[in-house]
């Protein structure tokens, strides 16, 4: 809300935005209209909305704010990854990464502005939560990005800062409005949440119709570890989550990734390694394997480089998919868990 009491109109998704406007006489057909003026042509008033009547321009503006996020500082990697810092309206701070590659742009977005999980390694977590983000303070991260970098982006990652399944309306929300032709575009399965493994969250995502993809933090297969490396959910047995993500499998026949940090000392023995194949094999997933990035602070170190390829064999070995994540953008604290708050 605005000092002047009105709402920002891109906290509405389209089921809310089509109640606002049914509710103020329109035809059905006015949302695509403004939902394209706001994400596709990302206009910042409605008065470029050419199309509406005048009088329907005007009540809109006395109920409604149109907010756009401002840039507060852009970092540009050697590797060509660029590091955003915006200020939203209420001049909270958040962070995006854009990671584009020949005639691919992948955005990685924030949901929330800070994250209440506090994962061990992880800089987001370790300033606690500020707010949740409405859908289009994400949107508007993923179009930004890619109007600074001169192109359309093909893919967004809800990967930067938040727990994106503890935003599960607005993140939602947010991702119809960028695989919307109305707003950005991108095909749904090159649209992907990354939680830290709620599983009542993952079978609800597994019973939306759209496609989108499912990662999943999992950073150790010996409940002991994974407790005190993400004690935000330290309270869900891995069997739970290992059902949840094996019947998201079944529901939607997508192939589920697992993302695993290799934190030297901490998961990366041998026999973190046997529980990790042991929790993988039999169900359809892919596990990405991610050198985990220093983060100011911890006390944690990245395992060696060997403990890499030690995994990534093992892993193939026992018929599980793997990739060997190559790390972007760590010379300006864009890479994975990197993204903290700042005042800016
Ligand atoms: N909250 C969600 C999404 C944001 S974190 C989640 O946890 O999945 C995005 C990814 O970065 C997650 O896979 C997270 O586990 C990983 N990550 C966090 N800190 C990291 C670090 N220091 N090194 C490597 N990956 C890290
Ligand atoms: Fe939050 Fe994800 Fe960071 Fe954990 S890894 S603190 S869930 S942002």
């Amino acid at each position: 809300m605005s000092d002047a009491g009105r709402e920002d109109i891109k906290a509405l998704g389209r089921e809310e935005l089509g109640r606002a406007l049914s509710g103020l006489g329109q035809p059905a057909y006015r949302t695509g209209q403004i939902l394209a003026w706001l994400h596709a042509r990302g206009v910042r008033s409605f008065d470029e909305m050419t199309d509406l009547p005048a009088a329907l321009r005007a009540e809109l503006a006395g109920r409604f704010d149109v907010n756009v996020p401002s840039l507060a500082e852009c970092q540009v990697s050697r590797d060509g990854t660029r590091k955003y810092l915006w200020r939203l309206a209420d001049g909270v701070t958040v962070e995006s990464v854009g990671l584009p590659e020949s005639d691919r742009l992948t955005v990685c977005f924030s949901t929330q502005a800070g994250c209440a999980m506090g994962c061990a390694f992880c800089a987001t977590g370790r300033g606690g939560l500020v707010r949740d983000l409405v859908a289009g303070e994400m949107v508007d991260q993923v179009r930004l990005v890619a109007e600074d970098l001169g192109v359309r982006a093909t893919g967004a990652v809800a990967m930067g800062q938040g727990e994106p399944f503890a935003n599960y309306d607005a993140t939602l929300a947010a991702l119809r409005l960028m695989n919307s032709p109305d707003g950005l575009g991108i095909g749904a399965r090159h649209l992907t949440v990354s939680t830290c493994g709620l599983p009542e969250r993952i079978r609800a995502f597994a019973s939306e119709p759209e496609q989108f993809t499912l990662a999943i933090s999992l950073h150790s297969a010996v409940q002991a570890t994974r407790d005190s490396l993400m004690p935000g959910v330290a309270g869900i047995p891995l069997g739970d989550l290992r059902r949840a993500v094996a019947d998201y499998a079944d529901r939607t026949g997508r192939r589920p990734t697992f993302e695993y940090a290799l934190v030297g000392g901490v998961n990366d023995s041998a026999g973190e390694l046997r529980a990790l194949v042991a929790f993988c094999s039999g169900s359809l997933c892919h596990v990405n394997l991610i050198p985990a990035n220093p983060v100011e602070g911890s006390g944690l170190r990245r395992a060696p480089a060997d403990r890499g390829r030690v995994f990534a064999e093992a892993l193939a070995r026992a018929g599980v998919e793997t990739s060997l994540r190559r790390e972007r953008g760590a010379d300006i604290d864009a890479a994975c868990g990197q993204l903290r708050q700042r005042s800016g």
